[in-house]
Formats: structure tokens, C-alpha cells, sequence
């Protein structure tokens, strides 16, 4: 390894889930439906059908466009990409392959990776119009054609990427921009994510700047998880450092493979000469329309608050760890959930410990989302609050939690039906404690001989209060106690 570098460059397709149609029909874009149930005569290349452009999906585009800082195009158009298979019946899919074409084109983003700034460069990012969904069974497949039509959108970055550490941190960063942005769920389970890799080695001592200096370009298609990405490009930077070693590296042909999860190798699918020729040319039925710079203002101003920006608000005007706060901001319904407790009067602090620690790690032990466990912000908040008023312990508390979710009731309610409820006023403790003293005042003499009497006063109390008595208070009202005497 210390012999070469690797170069990795990415296309990642995520499908915008937030419209409502279709990118050129008027079918609805949903994941829920039946099978072949949202699907429109265009959506399957009736003859007659033309494809009309949804506005929004064009609108989301541009400002994933303008969120990488990319340059948007004077005009708006689609070309052809030519090509026959079941899951495309038009016989092409309607994309935006060649410049200036593509809604943005020459971008960067910056992205963070084990805890340093690196920056990519974007080649372009395109709109165009997914392909049906194919599953292949021993003896038939199927096929469903509510995915045909559904807006995509693929991002092509240049070979910036030097570990599949940086691959998929960027990727996560895109992830968390989609969501964030909400053009899209981005759920790679759903298969709204998918990525194609571009792998390569070189020698560490050449200059990775001249492009006759990279190594020879291995593709591998249609990653369906970043740990898949993950495992794909090690597996790769393995099997061509084999092929420098042994000699066979200059004999390698530049190829497309793709990942095979069961066996987590990279398979060989096709060479150079075999690369399909796909005859663009521009869409006819899509009129050309000049792209009025006042629009991408409106979109821009309309750009919601990003997770950085989200992050860098909790660090600075909340003072959390950046530790906390990536963690915090990594999904947005986390952060969402998170930022409505702060809304609700919650302690920042306080609320991304109960965060971070026990719901998180209860969510991540479950593989659960938050919106799948009966707590609330609201919740969250009245329980928060039972602690600090002194109802109940930070202790009890943990136990209240779970108890939400189990019993489905409000923490108010699971405390009264616990009996749980902390005893914290003076009144009750004060003439307790000092009845509990009176009776032992020989220990009193020990303890100024220095003999640790104090835990056994505490534990006399709690268990005169089945442990209901606040320790902070109880501690308080002993050590005046004695002091007294
Ligand atoms: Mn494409």
C-alpha cells in the first residue's frame, strides 16, 4: 500500500422522493403503493404519450446544483440516452448526459472525514428519469414499474477520493444534504441511494495532477450501501495492488464490475470494447426554456438550514462537543426531534445527553427510528423536567423512560403509577433525619474520629423512604445535622 495511491472517483444516484409526481408524468412518485399501481401511459412508452417536466423536480435539482456550488446552465434541456431493457420500455431513458446540459456542472463540496476538512470536486449533477425495478427469482422475475419515471438524480464527482474512508464520508454528507434540503429521504434500504465506483491505483511518486499518470480505470456498478461502497473499494485497491505485485497490472483493460455482496468480491461484467454506444441526441419532445436567474435566487433563498449550519449552532450557541453534535445531526429526524425540545424550553445540554446516550443508544440496540418509539418531544421535555424539579432522580428517571415505551403512557403518568415519585421538600426529610441521628449520636463520636458514618445515615433514610428521598438533599440536611452536634 505504502507504494501507491488510490484514486476514487464517484456516481451517486439518489432519487428525489419529494415530489408528487413523477419527473415527466403525471403519476404519483410513492413508495407505499402496490406494485405497478402508480404508473401512467407515458411511463411506458405508449406511442402518442409525450413527457411534460415537473417543475418541482427541476426546482430540486437546482438547488442541490447550487448547494454543491456548482454552475447552473443557461438553459434548461434533456437528451436521449438510447438503450432496450424490460425495466425501460421507451427504449431510452431521458436524461442529461453532455455539457452544458446538466442543472449544475464544475461544483465542490467541502466534507468532513475522521474529524478533517477535505474538499471534492464535482463534475456535474444531472436530472433525469429512473428506470422500473426488476427482481430475478430461480425461475421468473419481476418487474414494477412505479420506480419508471421517478426523479434521479446523478452526481459525478472527479477522482478526489484517496480511501473508501473519504468515499463514504462524502457520502454521507450528500446523504445528510438531501434530507436536510428535502429533496429527498435518500434511505439506501428503500433503494433510493445507489452508487457506481471508479477505482484506481498509481504509483505514489508520480503526480496525480497529470491524468497519463492515473492508473488504469476499474468501474464497479450499482453499489446499493455505503458499506458496500466501503467493502467494494478495499476489495479493489486489494485485487489491483495483487496485480502491480504479480506483474499482470499493465495487461489489465479498463472494465466494469460490480459488487457481489455474497462473496464481497468485485466481479468482472464487461471491457472497454464492449462499452455501449448510446447515441444521445436532444430530447424533441421537451421544449429547450432559458432559466431565469431571478428563479435560482428564489431557490437559493429557500435553501433550508443545512446540517452544518445546524451543527455549528449547536456548538456555539448551545456548547456541545462536536463530538455530540456530529452525532446529533447525522439523521435529520434525530435533529428535528432534538431542536423541538429546545423549542420547548429544554436545557440543550441536558437534552443531548438524554439524546445521545439513552435514546440513541436504545434506537441504534433496536434498529429503530425515533418515529417508531412512543416518545415526544414533549415527552422528553416533561421528563426532563420531573429530574429537575426534583420529583423524581436522574435514576428513576432511566427507568421512567423505558417505561414510556413499554406502557405507552406519559412519563407523568408512569411516575403516579410507579409510586415513584422522589420525596424533595425540607419538612419531610429534615424531622426524619434527625430523629435517624438522635437514635445513633455514638456514631456521631465515631465520625469525629474520623470513621465514614455518613453512607450509613444516607441509607437509613432511603430506607425509611423505600430510596424515595432526594440524595442531594438528604446529604445536605445530614451533614448540617451533625455539624450541629
Ligand atoms: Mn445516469
Amino acid at each position: 500500500m505504502d507504494k501507491y495511491k488510490v484514486l476514487i472517483g464517484l456516481e451517486m444516484h439518489c432519487e428525489i422522493s419529494e415530489t408528487n409526481t413523477k419527473v415527466f408524468s403525471s403519476a404519483e412518485n410513492s413508495y407505499k403503493d402496490e406494485p405497478n399501481s402508480n404508473v401512467r401511459p407515458v411511463d411506458l412508452g405508449f406511442p402518442g404519450t409525450l413527457p411534460v417536466v415537473n417543475k418541482e423536480a427541476v426546482k430540486k435539482a437546482l438547488m442541490a446544483s447550487i448547494i454543491l456550488n456548482c454552475k447552473q446552465p443557461e438553459y434548461i434541456y434533456f437528451e436521449r440516452k438510447n438503450y432496450y431493457y424490460p425495466d425501460l420500455p421507451k427504449g431510452f431513458q431521458i436524461t442529461q448526459e453532455t455539457k452544458p446540459a446538466p442543472v449544475g456542472i464544475y461544483g465542490e463540496l467541502e466534507y468532513e472525514c475522521n474529524g478533517e476538512m477535505k474538499k471534492a470536486r464535482i463534475n456535474n449533477i444531472h436530472l433525469e428519469e429512473d428506470a422500473a425495478s426488476t427482481d430475478h427469482y430461480s425461475r421468473y422475475s419481476t418487474i414494477d414499474y412505479n420506480r419508471a419515471g421517478v426523479p434521479l438524480l446523478e452526481l459525478v464527482t472527479y477522482p478526489d477520493f484517496r480511501s473508501a474512508d473519504e468515499a463514504v464520508a462524502f457520502l454521507e454528507t450528500m446523504r445528510r444534504i438531501y434530507q436536510y434540503a428535502g429533496i429527498s429521504e435518500a434511505d439506501s434500504r428503500k433503494g433510493q441511494v445507489r452508487c457506481d465506483v471508479n477505482v484506481s491505483i498509481m504509483d505514489k511518486d508520480l503526480d496525480e495532477t497529470k491524468e497519463e499518470n492515473w492508473g488504469t480505470k476499474v468501474e464497479i456498478k450499482n453499489v446499493n450501501s455505503f458499506s458496500g461502497v466501503r467493502d467494494a473499494i478495499n476489495y479493489e485497491i486489494e485485487r489491483q495492488i495483487e496485480a502491480k505485485e504479480n506483474g499482470t497490472y499493465d495487461d489489465m483493460e479498463q472494465q466494469t464490475r460490480r459488487w457481489d455482496e455474497a462473496s464481497m468480491t468485485t466481479i468482472y461484467m464487461r471491457g472497454k470494447v464492449d462499452a455501449i454506444d448510446y447515441k444521445y441526441f436532444v430530447e424533441p419532445n421537451i421544449p429547450k426554456f432559458k432559466l431565469a436567474e431571478s428563479w435560482v435566487e428564489e431557490i437559493r433563498k429557500s435553501i433550508p438550514v443545512l446540517a452544518n449550519e445546524r451543527k455549528h449552532t449547536y456548538i456555539e450557541e448551545y456548547g456541545l462537543s462536536n463530538y455530540d453534535a456530529t452525532i446529533l445531526v447525522k439523521e435529520k429526524s434525530i435533529s428535528d426531534f432534538y431542536e423541538e425540545t429546545i423549542k420547548l424550553g429544554a436545557d440543550p445540554k441536558t437534552s443531548s445527553n438524554w439524546m445521545t446516550t439513552v435514546i440513541l443508544g436504545h434506537l441504534n440496540k433496536y434498529e429503530l427510528e425515533i418515529k417508531d418509539i412512543y416518545l415526544t418531544p414533549e415527552y422528553l421535555v416533561e421528563l426532563i423536567n420531573l429530574v429537575e424539579k426534583g420529583d423524581i432522580s436522574s435514576k428513576q428517571s432511566k427507568e421512567v423512560f423505558y417505561k414510556i415505551l413499554e406502557e405507552k403512557k406519559s412519563p407523568s403518568e408512569i411516575v403516579k403509577s410507579l409510586g415513584m415519585k422522589q420525596i424533595g421538600d425540607e419538612d419531610t426529610l429534615r424531622p426524619m433525619i434527625v430523629k435517624i441521628i438522635e437514635e445513633h449520636l455514638d456514631l456521631i463520636e465515631e465520625y469525629r474520629k474520623g470513621r465514614n458514618v455518613f453512607d450509613f445515615f444516607v441509607g437509613q433514610v432511603m430506607k425509611q423512604t423505600r430510596g424515595q428521598a432526594n440524595p442531594s438533599l438528604t446529604a445536605k440536611i445530614i451533614k448540617e445535622e451533625i455539624d450541629k452536634r
